[in-house]
C-alpha cells in the first residue's frame, strides 16, 4: 500500500525533521538554515556494508543568525558503529546542535562529520535520511491508518508487509494497544480518527523508527518506552539526548557536553567515580528530583 503523502517531499521532511528536533514552534530554524539540499544527488553507501560508525571531527560551528558566537571551536566526537552514546549536558551546551549537522540542517564551518569515513556533505540526502530514525518527544503523525503510519519509516513504504509491520510494533511495545482498537492496525489516527496518549503515539513512531536504521535517537522523554528503545537500539548507532538514568546507566559511553566541549566521555560508573566532574554533579541534581517532572524540568528543560 501507499502512505498518502509523499515520502521525501520536501515539506513532510523537514516536519518530521524539525519534530525529530523536538523543535516545535522553532520554524525560524528552518527558514534561517542554508538553502535547499541537492536532494538528489551524491552517493549511497554500500548497503551490505555499511556500518554506521558515526565521527564528528574538528567541528567549528556558529548558526546563521550569529555567525559570531561559535557553538563549536574544535568539537570532536566518535560513536564506533553499533554502540550506544548517551549525549548529556547542561541546557544550551550544545546537544541538540550535535544533532541538527548530522540531520544537515546546518554545515559546519570546518571540519566534517562522517558516516564510515564518508563525509556526510557527500551523500545522496534522501538516502542518507533514511539511514536516520529519530524519536522526539512529541512524534508525527499523519491521518491515515496505524498502519501506514508505521510503513512510513521505511525507505519503501509500499513495500512494507503487514507482517513486518507487526513485527515492529510488537518490538516497540505497541502491538497490544493497537489490537485493542476494534480495526487494529487499520485503526485511523489524527483529527478524523482515535485519540491516541502521548506514549501510545511514541509507541508508533518507535515502530516507525525500527524500520530504518538508526543512527540517531533524539527521544527526550525515552523514558516512557525504555524497554522498546532497548530493543530498537540493539546493533545500531545510536546518539541519544539522554536526560534520564535509565537510558544512560545502558548505554555503552556517556559523553559529557559542556559549551560546545566535550569535556568528559566514558563508562556511567568510570564518570561516577569522578565526583567532581560534570557528569557527577549533573546526576546529583537528576536524583534529587528524578520523580518530579516539574523540577526536572528546572534542570534540563527540553529545547
Ligand atoms: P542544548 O540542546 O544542549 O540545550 P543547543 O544545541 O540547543 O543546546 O544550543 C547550543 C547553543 O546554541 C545555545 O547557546 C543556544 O542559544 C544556541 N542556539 C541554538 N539554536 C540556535 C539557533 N537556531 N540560532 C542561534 N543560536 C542557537
Ligand atoms: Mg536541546
Amino acid at each position: 500500500f501507499w502512505v498518502g503523502i509523499s515520502i521525501g517531499g520536501l515539506s513532510s521532511f523537514y516536519s518530521e525533521l524539525m519534530k525529530g528536533l523536538g523543535a516545535g514552534g522553532r520554524l525560524w530554524e528552518l527558514i534561517d538554515r542554508k538553502p535547499e539540499l541537492p536532494f538528489n544527488e551524491g552517493i549511497m553507501l554500500n548497503q551490505d556494508a555499511f556500518k554506521g560508525a558515526l565521527e564528528f571531527k574538528n567541528i567549528q560551528f556558529a548558526y546563521p543568525t550569529r555567525p559570531e558566537t561559535l557553538i563549536f571551536q574544535d568539537f570532536t566526537l566518535s560513536i564506533p558503529a553499533g554502540s550506544v552514546m548517551a549525549l548529556v549536558g547542561p541546557s544550551g551546551s550544545g546537544k541538540s546542535t550535535v544533532v541538527s549537522l548530522l540531520l544537515r540542517l546546518y554545515d559546519p564551518i570546518s571540519g566534517v562529520v562522517t558516516v564510515d569515513g564518508v563525509d556526510i556533505r557527500q551523500l545522496n540526502p534522501l538516502w542518507f535520511r533514511t539511514k536516520i530514525g529519530t524519536v522526539s518527544q512529541e512524534p508525527i503523525l499523519f491521518s491515515c491508518s496505524i498502519a501506514e503510519n508505521i510503513a512510513y519509516g521505511a525507505e519503501n513504504p509500499s513495500a512494507v508487509t503487514m507482517e513486518e509491520i507487526e513485527k515492529v510494533a510488537e518490538i516497540a511495545n505497541a502491538f497490544s494497544f493497537i489490537q485493542n482498537f476494534p480495526k487494529g492496525f487499520d485503526t485511523l489516527v489524527g483529527e478524523k480518527g482515535v485519540l491516541l496518549s502521548g506514549g501510545q503515539k511514541q509507541r508508533i513512531a518507535i515502530a516507525r523508527a525500527l524500520l530504518k536504521v538508526s543512527l540517531a535517537l533524539d527521544a527526550e522523554n525515552e523514558f516512557l518506552v525504555q524497554e522498546a528503545l532497548d530493543r530498537l537500539m540493539e546493533g545500531r548507532t545510536v546518539l541519544i539526548i539522554a536526560h534520564r538514568l535509565s537510558t544512560i546507566q545502558n548505554a555503552n559511553s556517556v559523553a559529557v557536553l559542556d559549551q560546545g566541549r566535550i569535556v568528559e566521555c566514558g563508562k556511567h560508573e568510570t564518570l561516577l567515580a569522578n565526583p567532581n566532574g560534570l557528569f557527577s554533579k549533573l546526576m546529583k541534581k537528576q536524583s534529587f528530583i528524578q520523580n518530579t517532572g516539574d523540577q526536572f524540568r528546572e534542570h534540563f528543560p527540553y529545547r
